[in-house]
């Protein structure tokens, strides 16, 4: 079994034969914690289990490693990378229903689909992410309060476990496997490939409109008026306090009913030159973002068509741009808080970061609905969640951290593990409480550095 981390704040270093630091080959994208790892590559479907022989200290698949923490991480441990099993099988144009290798990403598939008048049903706020890795953290979209999570959208797929049993998994067959892998955290088998619905558009542009509010009233005023329109997302100020506490931009849009020319996307040209030094994003140049970013818009309101690239994922715009955040990384925080305590706890937490005077650089706020998540171990809840992201300052930020985890806790909220490095093992069982009925359905030779730290080692039931 791989060996568990503490989540201490002394990060291992490697070195280089030249003195310098050496980062491990494989990275989350907060490149937090840093885990040496033997990575093996994947290229088809019957490589697993094969790809296990001589693996002593478990292993974890992988995709493209956008999981911001350790939940794609295995320290010592066997990293089994999928990226290579990147074929597309077969697509139904009436139906929608295209099946793919789970190491396809979904940039992948928009290449692919979108000439053909088709759209995922469900996307985060990147598209550099694999089939594999969407399902097995169950992500969830800016349509989540009408679509519900990716999970939702997938009919079928296989699971490979480590004694070479294959399985088809649909909410009929398999049913338990289905629900435990869908949110699963890699922790059931390889999925090696999967089927899911596509959703018809006839133009790459979305109707959008961005609205200015100020505070977690009128973002909630907003919310409650946007309840048809597909994408709602808010962009929030957490570094302003006073008038201007909780400002933000709620951005909202429906893809566009106006047929028009359904174009494959260019390749981003721009790519992060370098790592910035520890001191570059502080509160002071944050702050400024955040200022410069709200009053963009001069407007209180604005209507606009805008392609899809820049609607859905702005950030993809400039490859590697985590390198930002300087050599320490950053740390993602994410919460999910019921709607009985989403407004007290929201205001709580956002007061919290403004008094640590740790900048947050990206802070987006979104309403979650209440279509069902198909995975045993799916993070999103009806209520509010909210995302910021950190760079890591380990004597301030672990301890911001720590707090608003207790926090979420007290509000009855959870945390994502997709976006985490920090919860306590009593923390996750408390946000998870069905992560022993989850832990049946685990392969023993399976493990991450995430499932290791949140169970203590007692993860094998
Ligand atoms: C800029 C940015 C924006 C993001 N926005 C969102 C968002 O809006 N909503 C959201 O939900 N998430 C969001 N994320 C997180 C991201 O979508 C998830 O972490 C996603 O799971 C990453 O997929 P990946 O291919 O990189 O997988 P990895 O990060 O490599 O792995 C993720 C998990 O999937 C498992 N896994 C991967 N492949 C397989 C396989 N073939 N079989 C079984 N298990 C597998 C791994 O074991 C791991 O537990 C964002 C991330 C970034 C960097």
């Amino acid at each position: 079994m791989a060996a568990t981390d503490s989540g201490s704040s002394t990060q291992p270093s490697y070195k280089a034969s030249d003195g310098k630091h050496q980062r491990p080959a494989f990275e989350s994208w907060g490149r937090y914690p840093e885990y040496e790892a033997d990575i093996r590559d994947l290229h088809w479907q019957s490589d697993f289990p094969h790809a296990m022989e001589g693996v002593h200290n478990g292993a974890l698949p992988v995709g493209m490693g956008r999981s911001y923490g350790d939940v794609c991480l295995l320290k010592d441990g066997t990293l089994l990378r999928t990226t290579g099993m990147d074929r597309l099988l077969a697509f139904d144009t009436t139906t929608g229903l295209l099946t793919a290798e789970a190491g396809v990403t979904l940039a992948q598939i928009l290449d692919f689909a979108v000439p053909r008048g088709f759209f995922l049903p469900v996307t985060p706020g990147t598209k550099y992410v694999t089939l594999g890795g969407a399902i097995a953290n169950d992500i969830h979209g800016k349509n989540h309060h009408i679509a519900g999570t990716f999970g939702n959208h997938v009919t079928q797929f296989e699971l490979v476990r480590s004694d070479g049993a294959q399985m088809l998994c649909t909410p009929t067959e398999n049913p338990d496997f289905y629900a435990a892998t869908i949110g699963g955290m890699g922790l059931t088998g390889v999925i090696t490939w999967a089927q899911v619905r596509l959703k018809p558009i006839v133009s790459r542009m979305v109707d959008y409109q961005g609205i200015q509010f100020h505070g977690i009233d009128e973002f909630l005023d907003l919310t409650q008026q946007s309840q048809s329109i597909e994408y709602t997302v808010s962009w929030i100020d957490v570094t302003s306090t006073g008038k201007n506490f909780a400002r933000g931009i709620f951005m909202q849009g429906d893809h566009s009913q106006v047929p028009a020319p359904l174009k494959v996307s260019s390749k981003p040209k721009l790519v992060f030159p370098m790592e910035l030094p520890g001191w570059a994003l502080n509160g002071t140049t944050v702050g400024l973002f955040n200022t410069l970013f709200f009053n963009k818009q001069i407007k209180s309101r604005v209507s606009t068509l805008q392609d899809y690239e820049p609607f859905f994922y702005p950030l993809d715009a400039v490859l590697k741009w985590n390198k930002m955040y300087g050599k320490r990384g950053l740390l993602q925080f994410q919460y999910a808080i019921p709607w009985e305590y989403a407004r007290e706890g929201t205001i709580a937490i956002l007061q919290e970061v403004a008094k640590s005077g740790l900048a947050s650089f990206l802070a987006v706020l979104k309403a979650f609905g209440d279509v069902p998540s198909p995975g045993m171990m799916s993070f999103p809840k009806p209520g509010i969640t909210l995302a910021l992201d950190f760079p890591i300052k380990p004597e301030k930020s672990f301890a911001l951290f720590d707090r608003l985890a207790a926090m979420t806790h007290e509000f009855g909220g959870r945390l994502y593990p997709a976006k985490d490095a920090r919860m306590t093992a009593p923390q996750f069982r408390a946000f998870y409480p069905q992560w022993e009925r989850f832990a049946r359905y685990k392969d023993r030779a399976l493990t991450s550095s995430f499932w290791e730290r949140v169970t203590e080692g007692e993860g094998d039931r």
